[in-house]
């Protein structure tokens, strides 16, 4: 019964000619343990969709019986690579900017593609490929590999953020996220509308505290699934400041996708999420986030016995110390999305200049990361000019 639902819900959502299947939850698996977590807090069996290749993009899929998700082992690589560049010793400023601008130029191709848009998907694509002289780090170690706080971030962050969007949100509209303390937040936060390039053009209504809630109670709900699972996976259940860290990475990084994707549905004519490309938003369910780590972290690691410092200011201040010498790292993040979603907005810039300038450089670094390109867009059987262009430069 929900199988045949499946077979006509995943295929409009993943791209047509994408494989998929049905993930086996007897296997005794880290992925299963997780689900299972899922499964306690959700109080309703999780069915996951294991995409192969498709858009490196983890989905959910509303209007079915139960939660379902689908989940492209190649967002492991997208995840790998954006932290690489923002965590690798040594490398200016500068280059982490543009390999960032690149990642996510290559990610609103793919998601463009998805979302039927082939002019989209040929400006961002060759863009990606322009002067692109790297390759992605591998994701084969990564693909057997759920041993330490930044592997499990990597693999289950987004998948459990998107599973948390099937949980109510209510009690927290009741509680600390009320639509007036949202409101109050984005306020606050209103300054990094600074690297805002979608601009009230594309939208058309504005911003409603509703939506920021929905996102932030989902980030939550995956920061207490991986806690939790950290407990569970890890060798010594996992070492709390490294958990938060790369909590608060793997989220910087699930904004940054869903904000090319929330770009991309925009530019389809689809307004239901246009509240992921508000880059203030992004900062309230940052700010929302680490209060919760440092509460989850003080419930967890509360000793019992009487201490000098309460537990929650001691963990505020633990959590606080792991986010500022990440935030330069997520401040360029932030900065390089915006190159990208400039460019992908920049209509005087022909798409043919970009295509003449990567038919002459194409070059051996390219091919791996160009095969799978080329792959998707003939799985996807869009055509476009340029598009096509595009494949037979790259292919
Ligand atoms: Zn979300």
């Amino acid at each position: 019964m929900l199988l045949q639902r499946l077979r006509r819900a995943v295929p409009p959502l993943v791209g047509g000619g994408v494989a998929w299947s049905v993930y086996p939850r007897e296997l005794p698996t880290p992925m299963n343990t997780v689900l299972d977590i899922v499964a306690a807090r959700l109080r309703a069996d999780p069915t996951l969709i294991w995409v192969d290749d498709g858009t490196p993009e983890v989905l959910a899929l509303p209007g079915l019986p139960q939660p379902v998700v689908a989940w492209s082992r190649r967002s492991l690589r997208t995840g790998l690579l954006i932290r690489t560049v923002l965590l690798t010793d040594g490398l200016p400023s500068r280059t982490r900017r543009e390999l960032c601008r690149q990642a996510a130029l290559h990610l609103l191709a793919e998601t463009a593609l998805r979302l039927g848009n082939p002019d989209l998907a040929a400006r961002c694509g060759a863009a990606a490929f322009l002067d692109r002289d790297w390759a992605a780090p591998h994701a084969d170690e990564l693909e057997a590999a759920t041993d330490s706080e930044a592997h499990l971030a990597l693999w289950f962050f987004a998948l459990a953020h998107e599973f948390g969007h099937f949980a109510d949100p209510r009690p927290h509209a009741r509680g600390p996220l009320t639509d007036a303390s949202v409101r109050t937040m984005l306020l606050a936060a209103q300054h990094h509308d600074a690297h805002d390039v979608v601009g009230d053009v594309l939208r058309r209504r504005p911003l409603r505290p509703a939506d920021v809630r929905a996102e932030t109670v989902a980030d939550l709900f995956a920061a207490d699934v991986l806690v939790e699972a950290a407990a569970l996976l890890l060798p010594g259940g996992g070492h709390p400041v490294r958990v938060i860290g790369e909590l608060l990475l793997a989220a910087g990084v699930v904004a940054a996708a869903e904000r090319c994707r929330g770009l991309c549905a925009l530019l389809a004519g689809d307004a239901r999420s246009d509240h992921l490309t508000y880059p203030a938003a992004t900062t309230v369910r940052s700010a929302v986030l680490r209060a919760h780590l440092a509460a989850v972290m003080a419930d967890r690691y509360s000793t019992g016995r009487p201490s000098p410092t309460p537990g929650l200011q001691r963990w505020d201040r633990i959590v606080a110390g792991v986010a500022e010498p990440l935030e330069p790292a997520l401040d360029l993040l932030d900065l390089a999305m915006a190159d990208a979603v400039r460019h992908a907005l920049d209509d005087t810039l022909p798409v043919e200049h970009l295509l003449d300038r990567l038919r002459v450089q194409a070059g051996p670094m390219l091919r791996a990361e160009a095969r799978d390109f080329v792959h998707l867009v003939q799985a996807s059987g869009r055509h476009g000019q340029f598009l096509d262009e595009l494949v037979f430069i790259l292919g």
